[in-house]
């Protein structure tokens, strides 16, 4: 039976979705909630049905569960990125084990362990890159936000609880600076006006800044003023970038940097490897957390001297590089040619003399070195969200390896992978979650896979 919409319901939330909502059921039928914890009594207003499940939203809270609590941000619930913000964060790091655990039965069908999660070290202001868009209020003033949840229309935000405040508060000094110099925000709509957004990273270990405008032009009016305005209220701002981005697209930033002051990049370590990190880099958001996912990451490994370690997907370097003195050889392979470039450059700082870094297709690069006869002891796979493509899991398969370590932002295409990978002689032996990216619905996981012997 369709339910109709706006019906008033009567619920009991009785979990979360890895999507964020909550979940209930009115007549054996599903009805997912946004903003609710599991154990909230609601009245919820239907707002769609979509024949075997529904969407509500809360029209009165009856009873909270103990586990919601007052959401520490005013705008929240329109800027959607943290969609756990109303849960106690004991309570999400437990759903989201759920997810995780799930994934690995429904997708997977497999049965492995799945170990007590690792929170994120820090809930809050673990974050050390932020992109905000930059557009205009009401009153005409230039604003920093985030996009409304499947919108383009800017909900503004002067304190983001997931970035350290100093960000907050360039992000807040540089609207005030274009507000006062008249330099106009982007408008998509008629593809005119100037900047498109502030984009800043902070290292979390080194305490250095980078402030990049990603701007529709190729030049800052007042850019010498604008840097010394930076520098004097922001005595950690190391370098000042303009990032040229003149298409028609959604993607933010461009392929030409512009280094206004500095060097155009900063400087910090990730498990001790040094990293230069400028606009373009990818680099894991919270480097605590990330410096947790690594070291399960070692630990599964379980490298011996004399080892050869492929590290696919390897980014700029970092999870085969924090293993590097563990093993004889390490060879990286990575698609951005930045990121290889960053690779290399960090081994050099390390002196690290044993890895070999190459910019191409993980599948490809893999199939090669299988048909050369490479036959890495250990393989770290480290995926974006869609997963591995079937010919790197096949080359992987060729060259045997002794160990596989999956590191996956995505439990549902690692699950998928996992099965892969068992039914051809690859038993997941553990499962570890470890939350990155806490307050959002976002969930990292390290899988070790074992040779059936
Ligand atoms: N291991 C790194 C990066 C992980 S993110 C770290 O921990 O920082 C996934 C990486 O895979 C990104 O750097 C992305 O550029 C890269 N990538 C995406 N598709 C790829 C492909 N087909 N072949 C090789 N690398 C790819």
């Amino acid at each position: 039976m369709p339910i109709q919409k706006n019906s008033i319901l009567p619920l009991t939330i009785e979990s979360l979705s890895s999507d964020g909502s909550g979940v209930a059921h009115y007549e054996g039928k599903a009805v997912f909630v946004p903003a609710t914890a599991p154990g909230d009594q609601i009245q919820a207003r239907i707002v769609k049905d979509m024949g075997r499940y529904s969407f509500g939203i809360v029209e009165e809270m009856l009873v909270p569960s103990p586990a919601h609590i007052q959401p520490d941000c005013p705008v929240c619930k329109p800027c959607g990125g943290c969609c756990f913000r109303h849960l106690d964060y004991a309570e999400e790091a437990k759903a989201k084990q759920g997810f995780v655990a799930d994934a690995f039965v429904r997708i997977g069908g497999l049965d492995t362990p799945v170990l007590p999660i690792l929170p994120s070290p820090l809930p809050d202001r673990y974050r050390n890159k932020v992109q905000f868009p930059v557009g205009l209020d009401a009153q005409g003033h230039v604003v920093a936000g985030f996009y409304a949840g499947r919108t383009h229309r800017i909900v503004p935000c002067a304190d983001c609880k997931l970035q350290p405040e100093e960000l907050n508060q360039i992000a807040g000094a540089v609207c005030r600076f274009l507000d006062e110099h008249r330099i106009p925000p982007y408008q998509e709509e008629t593809h005119t006006g100037l900047v498109r957004h502030i984009f800043l990273r902070k290292g979390w270990h080194s305490g250095q800044i980078l402030v990049c405008l990603v701007i529709n032009g190729k030049t800052l009016p007042h850019a010498e003023e604008f840097c010394a305005a930076l520098r004097a209220e922001f005595p950690n701002v190391r370098s000042i970038v303009l990032n040229v981005n003149q298409q028609k697209t959604n993607v933010i930033t461009g392929k030409q940097n512009i280094a206004l002051y500095g060097p155009g990049y900063i400087e910090d370590t990730m498990c001790g490897v040094p990293v230069r990190l400028g606009p373009l880099s990818f680099y894991q958001v919270n480097t605590p957390g990330a410096e947790q996912l690594y070291g399960v990451a070692r630990q599964f490994a379980q490298l011996q001297p004399g080892d050869t370690l492929l590290d696919l997907y390897c980014g700029m370097g970092t999870i085969g590089l924090s293993m590097a003195a563990d093993c004889e050889k390490l060879i990286g392979v990575e698609i951005i040619p930045e990121a290889v470039d960053s690779a290399k450059a960090n081994a050099k700082a390390m002196g690290v003399t044993n890895a070999r870094f190459f910019c191409a297709d993980a599948g490809k690069a893999a199939t090669k070195l299988a048909a050369e006869g490479l036959r890495p002891d250990v393989i770290c796979l480290d995926p974006p969200r869609k997963g591995c493509d079937q010919p790197t899991l096949d080359a992987v398969l060729t060259m045997a390896p002794r160990r596989i370590v999956m590191v996956s932002c995505n439990p549902a295409t690692a699950a998928r992978d996992c099965r892969y990978l068992a039914d051809r002689g690859y038993i997941p032996q553990k499962v570890q979650p470890v939350d990155l990216f806490a307050r959002t619905k976002h969930c990292e996981a390290v899988i070790l896979l074992c040779k059936e012997q």
